[in-house]
């Protein structure tokens, strides 16, 4: 098989070109940054994990009504997804303070929300991806006014739906950051979808009884056991086999 043309590698994940037009291949990698790019190492077995993790959450996102990009798994590390606009917006949920949002406001760790707070941030790794408003959002022309009501419409949905998913599997859904992109249909009609990925990368996830924290802040903040953590995500949503991500792997995906 040719190898396929890449068309944009990230931090985490690298694009090739899809099999069909149209799409387009994400590909999973293990390496691991935080706190734009000064930290960086590797966590075994994540690309596979968050390959699975995010085809589950996005399929299911999907049957509730949520249009995503997502399209199929191809193998361990690969998923085709549709080709779309990536709006140059962060949009994270929040529905206990953690991370950014306890420095910023010295709001102690843990603190359940009055009620979940939307936030954007705007994609420039030069400027460390800054908080902005949506005055800024539209002023720039980063994103029209209809398309921050989708954003803003969908990010909540998607809140309800994986808190209540996660509860139910021993999890507590502390945060996320999610992304969106123009989709356009052969008409030359538009909607927003949800892009990107949903991982323990993009979430926080705490564990309902003892609080431990199940993604990336182990890595962040060196706390161990980060690809047990991650395996433990999969474990519960149950997409992990008996043997691990020994299993997943599975043989070498061709490029
Ligand atoms: O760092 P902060 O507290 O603002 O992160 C909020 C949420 O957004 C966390 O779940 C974090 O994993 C996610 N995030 C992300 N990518 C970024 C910034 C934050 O996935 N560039």
């Amino acid at each position: 098989m040719a190898r396929r043309r890449k068309i944009y590698e990230g931090k985490a994940k690298i694009l090739y070109e899809g099999p069909e037009p149209g799409t387009l291949v994400q590909y999973f990698k293990d390496d691991a940054t935080a706190f734009n790019n000064k930290k960086k190492g590797t966590i075994i077995g994540k690309g596979v994990l968050n390959n699975r993790i995010s085809e589950y959450l996005m399929t299911r996102l999907a049957e509730i009504g949520v249009p995503t990009h997502f399209v199929r798994r191809l193998n361990m590390r690969e998923q085709v997804v549709k080709e779309v606009e990536i709006l140059p917006v962060e949009v994270v949920v929040r529905n206990i303070a953690a991370g950014s949002l306890s420095t910023r406001l010295g709001i102690a760790e843990g603190t359940v929300l009055p009620r979940s707070i939307v936030e954007y941030y705007y994609k420039s790794d030069e400027l460390n991806d800054p908080m902005v408003s949506e005055e800024h959002i539209t002023a720039f022309g980063w994103a029209m006014p209809h398309d921050i009501d989708d954003m803003l419409a969908l990010a909540l949905r998607t809140n309800d739906f994986l808190s209540g998913l996660f509860l139910g599997v021993g999890m507590k859904l502390v945060d996320f950051k999610v992304e969106f992109g123009r989709l356009y249909n052969e008409n030359g009609e538009v909607r927003i979808v949800l892009a990107d990925e949903i991982s323990p990368d993009s979430c926080r996830l705490w564990d309902t009884v003892t609080d431990e924290k199940m993604d990336k802040d182990r890595f962040r903040r060196d706390l161990g056991r980060v690809e047990e953590a991650y395996q433990e995500v999969a474990r519960r949503l149950g997409i992990l086999p008996e043997g691990g991500v020994a299993d997943l792997e599975g043989p070498t995906a061709v490029q």
